[in-house]
């Protein structure tokens, strides 16, 4: 026997880990889904790349088995999928890969341990939880192909090894990963107990489960890896609905919105797609591209393919293509025309279906702006031809909106007599904008001003985006045209700028000198002595400020 290479894990994996062992997170059931979605994920992994490599096609169905050894007090996945090298379980399995996990470490970085903990739940944190439960983990694999396996193994507190490992004890391909339990985890060895945290967590993997009550019993089939999206939607239940959303989405809460239908005509598909209903935490993330899976035929190809704009990031599920062929290539999906009508087809339902929403259920809609709309927002300046319909489903923080929010359609209906432009202001604190002496002048008129405080309302409003023919004008850029629209009843106007004011701006301004390119009186302000503009066809001041910050 050669002596097994100890290496340490990654910087950020010791920290996850270091959670996990010492975890007090009551709901540590999430190891098996972990567990078993990584075995789903290397079935249909080998079952993709069978399609360009037949050699490596499995001989028997797709499966993944759990095996239960109450004497020995284990528990062991096993699957026929993919399987790993050495080099890959040591970069797999000692580096955190996934965006999900990074976000979770970013996130924990600032909060309290104890918080830290009830995070875990919300972001499935992969392989590495197995180490709640288990104070040792050995992970027996085989790459589809090879004549060679390999041993992982670790106590989870710092360091692991790899060595080669003798065939037989790993699948002929795929892995197999023994939990040791802890003495507190022992009762995951419990069939009963076991097989209704499978059903319940991991029902509608796409790949059927076996369980095994004892090493020498026999496999009983606890889930079919039957795809739910091909059932009929009367068929599929609320929680099977959810099921499947928490499995797909990698997100454990509700779906704010389920979205099942097939399109048939020109190009066939079925979708399920799912919001969420709260908000990803890896959703400005500026590496994170969508999350929808594409299929063919119920084969999965990838995760990768741009199947919605990145605006409708949010967006968790899948689509499962009839006409695209089973071998086309990664590579050349993106550039596939049948490609291009899902993206149409599917980006279009989605936005009728929260144009429904808007219409049918207002609290609803709202919730789900608030989460999104922020994303959502970014489609106005990067998506031309639904520009429109993208302003049409925009709520807004307003002058006049108090707790609720106001559409454009609202805003238009109370433009006052020549009021020509949509007013607006940028800032990030909605408090400080609400009292901003900028507002006076508009105040005095009756004059609704949008509230814009998310980071890309900078950019869409200063993208020249008109509402139903009506520019969007920022109060802040040179004096606005209030001198045309009359006050309201019992405010008056700032007085005609006296000889008094004249001296005084002809002072400030040899005081100033090359501070400021002007100072004037101005019909804005009605209770505030001064206010600091941008110049008429300058930059917005918030842009001016964002851009400073990014360095530009
Ligand atoms: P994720 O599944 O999100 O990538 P995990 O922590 O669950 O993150 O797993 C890390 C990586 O380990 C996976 O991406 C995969 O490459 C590898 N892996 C884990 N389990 C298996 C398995 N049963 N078969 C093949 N590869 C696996
Ligand atoms: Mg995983």
């Amino acid at each position: 026997d050669v002596a097994p290479e100890t290496r340490p894990f990654e910087a950020d994996v010791a920290k996850l880990l270091h959670l996990m062992v010492h975890s007090v997170y009551s709901d540590k059931d999430v190891f098996l889904r972990e567990l078993i979605s990584n075995a789903a994920d290397a079935c249909e992994k080998l079952r993709y790349e069978s399609l360009s490599d037949p050699a490596l096609a499995a001989s028997e169905g797709a499966k993944v088995t759990v095996t239960l050894d109450p004497d020995a007090r284990q528990i062991i996945v096993e699957d026929n999928g993919i399987g790993m090298s050495e080099a890959e379980l040591a970069e797999a399995l000692g580096t955190i890969a996934r965006s999900g996990t990074k976000a979770f470490m970013d996130r924990i970085a600032s909060a309290k341990e104890a918080e830290g903990t009830q995070l875990i739940g919300q972001f499935g944190v992969g392989f590495y939880s197995a180490f709640m439960v288990a104070d040792r983990v050995d992970v027996f694999s085989r790459r589809a192909g090879s004549d060679q396996a390999a041993h992982w193994s670790s106590d989870g507190l710092g360091a692991y090894s790899v060595q080669p490992a003798d065939v037989a004890q790993a699948p002929d391909h795929g892995t197999r990963v023994i939990l040791h339990l802890k003495d507190d985890a022992a009762s995951y060895t419990e069939r009963y107990r076991t097989q209704q945290i499978i059903k319940d967590q991991s029902g509608h993997v796409p790949v059927p489960i076996f369980l095994k009550e004892k090493p020498d019993a026999e496999a009983e089939q606890v889930a079919d890896g039957a795809a739910l999206w091909i059932k009929p939607k009367s068929e599929i239940s609320a929680e099977e609905y959810t099921d499947f959303y928490r499995s797909v989405a990698g997100q454990f809460d509700q779906p704010a919105l389920t979205l099942h239908y097939r399109a048939e005509g020109l190009h066939e598909y079925a979708v399920l797609a799912f919001i969420p209903e709260m908000k990803p935490f890896d959703l400005f993330d500026p590496d994170r591209t969508g999350r929808m899976k594409l299929y063919v035929r119920r084969v999965f190809i990838t995760d990768e393919a741009e199947i919605l704009p990145r605006y409708l990031r949010f967006v968790r599920g899948l689509v499962d293509s009839s006409d695209l062929p089973l071998n086309v290539s990664r590579e050349m999906i993106q550039q596939s025309p049948v490609l291009a009508a899902i993206q149409k087809g599917v980006s279009n339902r989605i936005l009728s279906e929260l144009e429904k929403l808007s219409a049918n259920d207002g609290e609803a809609y709202i919730k789900f702006w608030d989460n999104f709309g922020a994303v959502l927002k970014e489609g106005v300046y990067e998506d031309f031809a639904r520009r429109e319909q993208l302003l049409g489903l925009a709520r807004f923080k307003s002058t006049v909106s108090g707790e609720g929010w106001r559409s454009l359609k609202d805003y238009a209906e109370g433009m006052k007599e020549n009021q020509t432009a949509i007013y607006y202001a940028t800032g990030s604190d909605l408090d400080r904008l609400a009292s901003s002496p900028q507002l006076e002048g508009f105040r005095a008129r009756g004059i609704e001003v949008l509230l814009l405080t998310d980071q890309v309302d900078s950019f869409w409003v200063s993208a020249g985006v008109d509402y139903d023919g009506k520019p969007f004008k920022s109060v802040t850029q040179g004096l606005a045209d209030l001198g045309l629209i009359p006050l309201g009843e019992g405010e008056t106007a700032a007085p005609a700028a006296s000889e008094e004011v004249t001296g005084f701006i002809t002072f400030a301004k040899d005081l100033l000198k090359d501070e400021v390119s002007d100072v004037r009186a101005s019909e804005r302000l009605t209770e505030s002595p001064v206010c600091l503009v941008a110049a008429e066809h300058g930059m917005d001041r918030q842009l001016e400020k964002l851009l400073a910050a990014a360095g530009r």
